[in-house]
């Protein structure tokens, strides 16, 4: 099913650099091609192409061009997601060692159910940026997928009655995971310094030098992952993931648990959906559908701390998507600047975010006509504070998807003495002007190192993705306000 292909993207994506190279690998393989942002674009993009583009490696926008398309006559029908998720980070200076272990430094990224990460088999990923022969520095993705870091908890015996009850720990001192005996490690070292090539850890080292800011074994260990010389590593940004596959679950496997489901889950449904419209437009009849528009999707970084960076979606990279397709796309009539504000008009943004189910042992934190349930369909998330997207003409476009798709939708709303989660949906509605609405899976535990989401919702997404691509310009047609 679906949601096994869902748990094997997440498996393979620890990391934003990974969730953005695993949606290229796909979409390379699905025949789309990869333009880079700082070369012109002009003349190279053709109606009916099928492009993509990174930023940073931790965005992605991709985009298949109806064989109609043209500024000013067509719209952008977009779903966001965002690639980030609540993590442990190494710090700059990760070297770290107590009572003879040696340990690794790590900052809190995002708003984390920080003690879910206790007690937990924990690999490490992300990218390196490395040295090559020829002078030049390339940024090259790890993944150490074997169990080598571990944060555990304190024994019960050794806490207060007090501190049983309230178990909070503090985010600096109690979160440092352990990597090895410093005694091994220190053996190892020396065999290094007496054999070939030595190691580097002299003492007068640069206190800015990589290894007086990071365990040389550590060094060590991506080095031969990534098969170069440990000198060679000029700098990385690394995390923290689980070590434990993601799985169905439940006792008609209609549950799938995994990391990160917050939101790669949506990343997963919208690139497939994508590559489904991009190869269904050759289709006659039925499936056809969206020539006169561009399908996009845009996958955000930066999401889990606010989104306001470079590669976030507070940022420009939405506007700049709009008016750099649409500009390669000349209108029949009419100037380019009017032109690209009519293609604004005609737009339209999904917001795709996990929500929140209601939970069986906390039901009473749901408003009782706003439970979404997992496997319920997706749900339409509404906050007129504007915490999401949503209002009544954007709402109504998805129930008349889902209608079309035959597949289900069910309601959220916070209850009133209740903060609510903010998504990219307000955002990227202020940033641009278009038309938006939030949706998203129903999910439990979100922000834990595992969540939950049902099996079914992860087909129910891509559906209703699917049919917004092809259906959305008819629907939008229909609407007479
Ligand atoms: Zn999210």
């Amino acid at each position: 099913p679906l949601a096994s292909e869902c748990a094997a993207f997440i498996d393979r994506a620890p990391t934003p650099f990974h969730c953005c190279a695993e949606a290229a690998r796909q979409l390379v393989e699905a025949g789309f091609t990869e333009l880079a942002e700082d070369e012109s674009w002009s003349g190279a993009l053709k109606p009916g192409g099928k492009y993509f583009y990174r930023r940073n490696g931790s965005s992605l926008v991709g985009f298949a061009v109806g064989a109609e398309f043209a500024a000013g006559t067509g719209g952008i029908s977009v779903v966001g997601a965002h690639t980030d998720s609540p993590v442990l980070k190494l710090k700059p200076c990760s070297k770290r060692s107590a009572h003879g272990y040696l340990q690794l430094s790590v900052e809190c990224y995002g708003g984390g159910l920080w003690h879910t990460w206790f007690d937990r088999e924990l690999g490490v990923a992300g990218a390196v940026i490395v040295k090559k022969g020829d002078g030049s520095f390339v940024k090259e993705l790890v993944h150490v997928k074997r169990p080598i870091l571990r944060v555990p908890t304190l024994c019960i015996h050794l806490q207060s009655a007090d501190e049983r009850a309230a178990f909070a720990p503090n985010k600096e001192s109690h979160l440092q995971p352990i990597l090895a005996l410093e005694s091994i490690v220190k053996e190892q070292l020396g065999a290094d310094a007496n054999g070939e090539g030595g190691a580097d850890a002299a003492a007068g080292a640069s206190p800015a030098a990589m290894d007086a800011r990071h365990a040389p074994a550590l060094l060590k260990l991506l080095a031969s992952e990534l098969g170069c010389a440990v000198g060679d590593i000029q700098d990385f940004e690394l995390t923290l993931c689980d070590t434990q596959p993601s799985q169905l679950w439940g006792l008609h496997n209609e549950f799938l648990s995994a990391p990160r489901l917050d939101n790669q889950v949506h990343c997963f449904t919208a690139l497939k959906a994508l590559v489904e419209h991009a190869n269904a437009e050759k289709l006659e009849g039925d499936q056809r559908g969206g020539e006169g528009d561009v399908a996009m999707i845009a996958l955000f970084d930066h999401e889990e701390v606010g989104s306001d960076s470079t590669v976030g979606a507070g940022g420009p990279i939405m506007a700049e998507a709009l008016r750099r397709v649409s500009l390669c796309f000349p209108p029949k009539k009419g100037p380019e600047e009017e032109a690209l504000l009519l293609t604004t008009r005609k737009s339209f943004f999904i917001s795709a975010d996990t929500a929140h189910a209601v939970h069986p042992n906390w039901a009473a934190k749901h408003e009782a006509a706003h439970t979404p349930k997992l496997n319920g369909g997706t749900v339409i998330k509404s906050n007129d504070n504007q915490r999401y997207a949503t209002n009544a003409p954007t709402g109504f476009v998805v129930r008349e998807l889902a209608r079309r798709s035959k597949t289900s939708v069910q309601e959220f709303m916070v209850r009133n003495d209740c903060p609510c989660g903010m998504t990219i949906g307000p955002m990227v509605a202020s940033k641009t002007g278009v038309r938006t609405v939030d949706v998203g899976v129903a999910s439990l535990s979100m922000h834990s190192i595992r969540e939950t989401v049902g099996a079914d919702d992860v087909r129910s997404s891509f559906v209703l993705f699917t049919t917004f691509f092809r259906l959305f310009r008819e629907i939008d047609g229909a609407c007479k306000f």
